[in-house]
């Protein structure tokens, strides 16, 4: 008997080959049989038009925390999103003493955007160490988990107040890879590091101060375990990119690891960086260096209100400092003349027209429904005023509540990005998920990669972009029982509708810690997902079966 039988789907098992037809037979967490099966099962699922697949992974997001009160990293699963890997960018909450907390926290909101409430009153802390963490995620878990463990972390653990002032000390060094040994013993599944990210007082974060010699040496011990390295690059900068690239390409050869670094964007701005990007991986390829750089399948959306601290304001250092002040300092400023005369001119030429004219007002929100979907030129001239003045005053005329969405503000030329994605060594990946809650949705990029790429482009074929989102990411990962479908593996399985996936309209809900708000996305097409051999959405419903593992 079986326990579960997936009937009269088109079986595209994420290996790249045709869809067949066939039917899937789970019984104890796996795949036991894929071809006609007439045996019983417990339940029965009938994909008939449908096409089944195994999950997708999701290979760079910031769920560490919301894990903690969420262990189906909503809305990920109902994408068809069966492991997630947390822990990016250098940030893991593990290892991380009770001291240091307010610190890091401090970062998770500086960098990702994410409500100081989502940390202090949805969970207990319980943990310091990384076998502490898996412990109080692994029982609630809904979705796999695969985490990284961030050097920041690992070096602030070790250093103390110092992680943020200077390089290491040689017995520094060897206390570090102790440590993440420790993790990587504790299931981690690699190291992540960053050379952009700044904490809470605009100091570089502590993997920053990191001399080639630390990470060598951490990459070292990821090369006893076979683990990855993931890496923030100075994206912004073309040369940078590129001399990381370089490095860690020496890395991978030299300890023979797994590399992967993100985000790459693509720009109308700098129309070759991407593409002189991949020319420097292909070459390091060619010396068997693994570097995957990571790319997301979604446009830049950025949207903001002036009642939260936003990374769009992140090129306007006053503004950023300004709207960074509490609620009350903040409003004060923005009703000073002085202040708003400053704030003006940094805006640039023509009142900040460049920088705020192609706003659009999102709408549902105080603004006023009839200026939903205008621009902020428009509304501004309307007005008599500049773009700069027309969203300062409009915002205290509605209590601040009035959300603004810069759409498409980058990375939107499916024409140009689509080839990009499907090259042999992109990694399909960067959806941030978990973080930056109040600028966009990171949710549901698997969902356009099949609206846009699939059927409107018709870039990839339906194969292809399983394949990309499933056993190209295991592979990558060394995820060895995940993304295909094949007798003795992992029955992590996504049904959906191949003519109607996409990801729904970004909306904001209200679903945070102490009603924090975050734009989401609702999954379109997916039919049912199967988490280690059990339904954990089917049917518009999450159930709540906690079959979820950290997979290590
Ligand atoms: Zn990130």
């Amino acid at each position: 008997m079986f326990d579960i039988l997936i009937k009269n789907g088109l079986v595209v098992d994420g290996s790249g080959a045709k869809g067949f037809a066939a039917d899937v037979a789970i019984k104890d967490g796996l795949i036991v049989q894929i071809g006609q099966i007439d045996g019983a099962a417990k339940q029965t699922i009938d994909a008939k038009g449908k096409v089944v697949a195994p999950g997708f992974i999701d290979p760079h997001t910031h769920f560490d925390a919301q894990l903690l009160w969420d262990g189906a990293a909503r809305p990920s699963l109902e994408h068809g999103v069966t492991s997630i890997v947390p822990g990016n960018c250098s940030l893991s909450l593990a290892p991380l003493r009770a001291a240091d907390r307010p610190a890091v926290i401090g970062m998770f909101q500086q960098i990702e955007e994410m409500p100081p409430e989502a940390f202090t009153i949805a969970f207990e802390w319980t943990w310091e160490d990384f076998a502490g963490y898996r412990a109080a995620i692994e029982p609630k878990l809904q979705i796999n988990v695969a985490p990284l463990v961030g050097h920041t972390a690992i070096r602030q653990w070790v250093m103390g107040e110092a992680a943020n002032q200077r390089a290491a000390e040689p017995a520094e060094i060897t206390a570090m890879q102790a440590m993440l040994r420790e993790c990587l013993k504790a299931g981690a599944i690699g190291l992540s590091t960053s050379y952009i990210d700044t904490d809470a007082n605009g100091r570089p974060v502590p993997s920053r101060f990191a001399q080639f010699s630390e990470l060598d040496a951490l990459a070292a011990v990821l090369g006893e375990f076979d683990r990855m390295l993931q890496v923030v690059p100075e994206f912004y900068d073309a040369d940078l990119t590129i001399a990381r690239i370089d490095q860690l390409a020496e890395l991978s050869i030299k300890h023979n690891i797994p590399t992967t670094f993100s985000p790459v964007f693509d720009s109308p701005l700098t129309p070759h960086n991407v593409a002189r990007q991949i020319a420097r991986v292909e070459e390091q390829a060619a010396r068997g260096a693994r570097v995957h750089p990571q790319m997301q399948t979604r446009p830049v959306d950025i949207s903001f209100s002036l009642l939260r601290p936003s990374l769009f304001f992140a090129r306007l250092p006053f503004w950023y400092r300004t709207l960074r002040q509490p609620l009350e300092a903040r409003l004060a400023s923005l009703q000073d003349a002085a202040t708003v005369e400053r704030l003006i001119a940094d805006a640039g030429p023509e009142g900040g027209k460049d920088m705020f004219g192609r706003l659009q007002v999102r709408g549902g929100d105080a603004a006023p429904a009839e200026l939903t979907g205008r621009t902020l030129a428009s509304i501004a001239e309307e007005r008599g005023e500049g773009p700069a003045q027309a969203l300062i005053s409009l915002s205290l005329e509605h209590g601040l509540d009035v959300a603004f969405i810069a759409a498409s503000a980058g990375h939107a030329d499916t024409g140009r990005i689509g080839p990009f994605l499907k090259h042999p060594l992109m990694h399909i990946g960067a959806s941030d998920g978990g973080a930056h809650m109040s600028s966009f949705a990171t949710y549901g990029d698997t969902g356009y990669l099949f609206s846009e790429f699939v059927r409107k482009s018709g870039t990839f074929t339906l194969e292809e972009a399983v394949r990309k989102i499933t056993a190209e990411t295991a592979d990558i990962w060394g995820l060895k029982d995940r993304g295909r479908l094949a007798p003795g593996l992992a029955a992590d399985v996504v049904v959906f509708d191949a003519e109607t996936i996409a990801r729904g309209d970004e909306r904001p809900v209200f679903d945070m810690p102490g009603e924090g708000m975050r734009y989401v996305r609702d999954g379109i097409g997916v039919d049912a997902v199967l988490v280690n051999g059990q339904v954990a959405y089917a049917g518009g419903q999450y159930t709540d079966a906690t079959a979820g593992a950290v997979l290590a």
